[in-house]
């Protein structure tokens, strides 16, 4: 069966189409600026690349782009969307209501805008996709799959936050986790290279992309991670400041005369390394870049974001009573080699060593770690699109 994976954001819109036999990228691509004007890369495998700019007002105009180039005669890889068996759609909040992925039927649209209020950039956007899809083809299965749901498995005592406790049972306001399918695809993955069941062992996951978050899974569940209420909490992040005292928001709203919005809207999008590092990037080639010039801000901020990595680790260690493996994924997770020993420089005390020659891995699947480390470091590639596919299958078929 060939499922076509679709990942929403606010102006662009990702896809891949899969084929779930051989679990092959027919092709994949990327709509830029919807809304804006348009921008199109279109990748069909073996085929090359083909960049072009079609107009976009929206995102159903930009989804019928996608659909024409999959069934083009000469960029696309099917002859009719006939061959399409279903669509697997990226849901970021799924709060408490989705412990799993589900078919989407109306009632299941309607939860989904209710948890937009926590997610009020990405939750829309997703929905937009669903319903240009459905528009779109009508006669196709579509189905959810929810950033948050594998955090599900998370106990009372690491979502709930130490404030007053109406706010989680009136409006629901406690940790919830993101990145979850890459947790879950790379916990699972961990377990394979280990030849191990992934219910017999403790595994960190440090998702460390754009976004980062790290998760504690315990016999496969996640048991903690680090990003919240929303993905703001945890980790310093290209843009994002990750964990800070709530006070400094007061603060600067007063200082600089802002709302509580605008001052999040620094805290999103100008803090993490990009905000530390002086304005330099919130891309870690651009920064190590920099502080090979020597630029002090740039290493301090290299310094800072290793620091609260490792400190998560130390604290998920202590939360799962033990570490078996841990793993590194996303952009810079599976390709930052330098990265990874500034992290693991803390770690000796749990008993894991890097093993700088097997590190010089760079986006392929590997155990970095020496032979006579206690806790088994590696490099694992995530497959978020993949996992869509698979639950999308599963639920269809
Ligand atoms: P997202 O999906 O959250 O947008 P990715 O997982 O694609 O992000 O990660 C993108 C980030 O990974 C880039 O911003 C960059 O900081 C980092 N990255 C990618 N390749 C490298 C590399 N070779 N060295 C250092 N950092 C890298």
């Amino acid at each position: 069966m060939k499922v076509l994976v679709i990942n929403c954001g606010s102006s662009s819109l990702k896809y891949q189409l899969i084929d779930s036999d051989t679990e092959i990228v027919l092709a994949k691509g990327l709509c830029e600026r919807i809304g804006i004007d348009g921008a199109l890369t279109h990748e069909p495998s073996g085929k090359g690349k083909f960049k072009s700019t079609p107009a976009m007002p929206d995102h159903k105009t930009a989804i019928g782009i996608v659909l024409e180039q999959l069934t083009d005669a000469e960029v696309g890889v099917i002859a009719s969307l006939d061959e399409v068996g279903a669509v697997g759609h990226r849901i970021v909040h799924g709060g408490e209501k989705f412990t799993k992925s589900c078919i989407i039927t109306d009632e299941v649209l309607k939860q989904v805008e209710e948890c937009s209020v926590f997610a009020p950039l990405h939750n829309p956007a997703g929905l937009i996709g669903v319903r240009a899809c459905k528009e779109l083809m009508p006669n196709l299965q579509m189905v959810a799959v929810f950033d948050t749901a594998f955090h599900q498995t998370m106990p009372e005592k690491a979502y709930l936050y130490g404030i007053p406790r109406k706010y989680y049972d009136e409006d629901g306001i406690r940790r919830y986790g993101f990145h979850g399918t890459s947790h879950q695809f790379v916990s699972a993955e961990t377990a394979k290279m280990l030849g191990k069941d992934v219910k017999d062992l403790n595994i960190i996951v440090c998702h460390l992309g754009n976004g980062a978050s790290v998760t504690a899974v315990k016999g496969g569940e996640s048991v903690d991670t680090s990003m919240g209420l929303t993905p703001l909490e945890g980790l310093i992040m290209g843009t994002r400041s990750g964990d800070l005292d709530p006070a400094i928001i007061e603060f600067i709203a007063n200082k600089e005369n802002k709302t509580a919005s605008e001052v999040l809207n620094i805290l999103n999008k100008e803090s993490g390394v990009l905000g530390l590092s002086g304005g330099i990037s919130s891309d870690f080639r651009d920064v190590k870049a920099a502080k090979a010039e020597g630029n002090k801000a740039a290493s301090a901020a290299l310094d800072a974001y290793a620091y609260r990595v490792a400190k998560y680790i130390g604290a998920y260690t202590v939360a799962m009573n033990g570490v078996d493996a841990i793993a590194f994924t996303a952009g810079l997770g599976e390709n930052d080699d330098v990265t990874r020993v500034a992290i693991c420089e803390y770690l000796g005390c749990i008993g894991a060593t890097i093993d700088e020659q097997k590190n010089n891995v760079h986006g392929d699947a590997a155990v970095i770690s020496t032979d006579d480390s206690k806790v088994t470091l590696l490099c694992i590639p995530t497959n978020e699109e993949l996992m869509i596919a698979r639950d999308t299958v599963a639920l269809t078929k």
